[in-house]
């Protein structure tokens, strides 16, 4: 398959694995340049500044609003705010790089405004009870969050069609592999 840099969005809805596919392309794949995004969420065990996020304050993150320093930049679940910086994006697609967001629904939204030419893969559960038994399963959100988040999804899932191609997390190797296929690079053996 031939090379294809540019920029490829990755969404789906919330506890489909999106974090944990991206997670396996950032280990795995590094000739994929994976946007760190910033965020107004305090950061989980494990979670590192400039790594996994970089951690703002409620100031910082408006500021850099204000400023026109974001690509996209959303609320997500009604709490916190998530948004893609701009200047590294436009910076690694210039450089010829293979750029992947992993970002929510309406964040991929504003990106199809914003770059209309992007490649939009919608990340799709196996069913809806495995998407609910991931999300109860991590742990990692409150039980008020957790149906915030699934009442997100059922919205979530219904965007599909806007999408221009759909990977179904599976398996995580086997998505990310389609994934960096169809931004044009070749899956690793395994
Ligand atoms: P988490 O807090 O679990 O890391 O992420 C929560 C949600 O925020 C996920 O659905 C993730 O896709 C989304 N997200 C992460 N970074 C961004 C971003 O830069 N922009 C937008 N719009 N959503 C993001």
């Amino acid at each position: 398959m031939s090379k294809k840099p540019g920029l490829t969005v990755l969404a789906g809805p919330t506890a489909v694995g999106k974090g944990t596919v991206s997670t396996y392309i950032r280990d795995n794949y590094p000739e994929v340049w994976l946007s760190v995004s910033a965020t107004t969420r305090a950061p989980r065990p494990g979670e590192q500044d400039g790594v996994h996020y970089f951690f703002k304050s409620k100031e910082e993150f408006e500021s850099l609003v204000a400023a026109g320093e974001f690509l996209e930049w959303a609320v997500v679940h009604g709490q916190n705010t998530y948004g893609t910086l701009r200047s590294s994006v436009d910076e690694a697609i210039a450089a010829g790089r293979s750029v992947l967001l992993e970002i929510d629904l309406q964040g991929a939204r504003q990106v199809k405004q914003a770059v209309p030419d992007a490649q939009f893969v919608f990340l799709a559960p196996p069913s809806w009870d495995e998407m609910v038994r991931r999300l109860v399963g991590r742990g990692t959100e409150t039980e008020q969050e957790q149906q915030q988040r699934l009442e997100t999804a059922k919205l979530e899932l219904a965007a599909e069609p806007e999408f221009n191609h759909t990977v179904i997390n599976d398996d995580v190797r086997r998505a990310a592999d389609e994934l960096v296929s169809l931004m044009g690079l070749t899956p690793h053996p395994h």
